[in-house]
């Protein structure tokens, strides 16, 4: 597709549960900027801030009172309470990109895409991530080792309730190999975009084709 066709941004959504390898993907879709082009949502949350973690860059760390504030002005456009904490998406950064055609991640749990989904409809394109079994996610908590033993407990009983939302995501990938699981994720993106519905600039384009003076 011609890089002059106009499109309106895609929201993609990525979802797992803790420890399938969702963050490792999320990081080489945006590394590998310059094919794909994704930008990342940085959510808001409420959750204390992880050693490797910085401010603004994975979420912007706030207080649950900026978050109540944030949620009752209708400033994100869908939150959600994920093992204890708060979680959302800022609406405006995420609008603005999407008016501007810049595509956009959004690593959020099933209650978030749930609400995208409902909210935006057509620019939602959703992936479940699901782990190779349930011996290797618990596997994958422990090898990160930045979470206590309990905060690890709690995700792993959580993962099954996380793991029976699968149906409600357009695309399920099995993240048993991690380069492989990122190039079906990178086929999605690309697939995605060149879906009629999301560039109305094709109008114009074969238009002209049509109307194209040949000698
Ligand atoms: P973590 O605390 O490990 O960074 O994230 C825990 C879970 O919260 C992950 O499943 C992550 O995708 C989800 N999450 C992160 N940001 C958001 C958000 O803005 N909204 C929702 N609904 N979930 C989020």
């Amino acid at each position: 597709m011609p890089n002059s066709i106009k499109r309106r941004g895609l929201m993609l959504v990525l979802s797992s549960p803790s420890g399938a390898g969702k963050s490792t993907l999320a990081r080489m879709l945006l590394t590998n900027k310059e094919e794909l082009e994704l930008a990342l949502s940085i959510s808001v949350t409420t959750r204390p801030r992880r050693p490797s973690e910085i401010e603004g860059v994975h979420y912007h760390f706030i207080s649950p009172r900026e978050f109540e504030r944030l949620r009752d002005s209708d400033a994100l456009i869908e939150w959600a309470e994920v093992h204890g904490n708060f979680y959302g998406t800022p609406r405006e950064a995420a609008e603005n990109a999407l008016a501007d055609g810049q595509d956009m991640l959004f690593d959020i749990d099933w209650q978030g895409a749930l609400q995208l989904q409902e909210k935006m409809k057509g620019d939602v394109v959703s992936i479940f991530i699901l782990p190779p079994s349930m011996a290797d996610l618990k596997q994958r908590l422990h090898r990160r080792a930045e979470d206590s033993e309990d905060v690890i407990n709690v995700r792993l009983d959580n993962a099954r309730n996380e793991i029976e939302r699968w149906r409600s995501y357009d695309y399920v990938i099995v993240n048993k190999d991690l380069d492989r699981a990122f190039h079906e994720v990178q086929s999605i993106v690309t697939a995605e975009r060149l879906r009629r519905d999301r560039c109305p600039g094709l109008f114009d384009f074969v238009s002209s084709l049509l109307d194209e003076k040949l000698n």
